[in-house]
């Protein structure tokens, strides 16, 4: 529920940011005057309107882009970053062990395995939960006592 949430901020907060921006341009950008008393919409009639209108367009969808890249090498418990990238497989044996890159939370709440090649079925990011892993630890120190 955290991981959503944070998501739909994140996405809230680029909105905003667009809307400003949005409408800082419409503020700065000159009315069109009228063509034969009729006023046309700029958009496909004036070329560095359409353009910046474009531009626009391409940075709203970067932005969105560079969200959506963020959130997919987060923690789904905590949120941070992952870290510690670690390559398994290889480009030798794709079909038993493609090559895939697998990076872990920094406070151990999991890890997530990312494949390397963009052209398997759907591409899937596997997140795998670490129920407990001190718990383990633990227990191996207590049979040893
Ligand atoms: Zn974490």
């Amino acid at each position: 529920m955290k991981y959503w949430s944070y998501f739909i901020a994140k996405l809230a907060v680029i909105y905003g940011m667009l809307a400003l921006i949005w409408k800082g341009f419409h503020a700065v950008w000159p009315e069109p005057e009228p063509f034969m008393r009729v006023k046309q919409d700029p958009f496909a009639h004036d070329l560095g309107y359409t353009l910046a209108v474009l531009v626009f367009g391409l940075v709203a969808v970067g932005m969105v882009y560079l969200a959506l890249l963020d959130q997919r090498y987060r923690c789904r418990a905590c949120l941070r970053r992952l870290r510690m990238p670690l390559s398994r497989g290889g480009w030798n044996h794709v079909l038993l062990g493609p090559p895939r890159t697998e990076y872990i939370c920094p406070w151990g709440h999991g890890t997530l395995r990312v494949s390397d090649v963009p052209f398997a079925s759907p591409e899937r990011s596997d997140w795998r939960p670490i129920n407990d892993m001190w718990k383990e630890l633990e227990d191996l120190q207590e049979t040893r006592k």
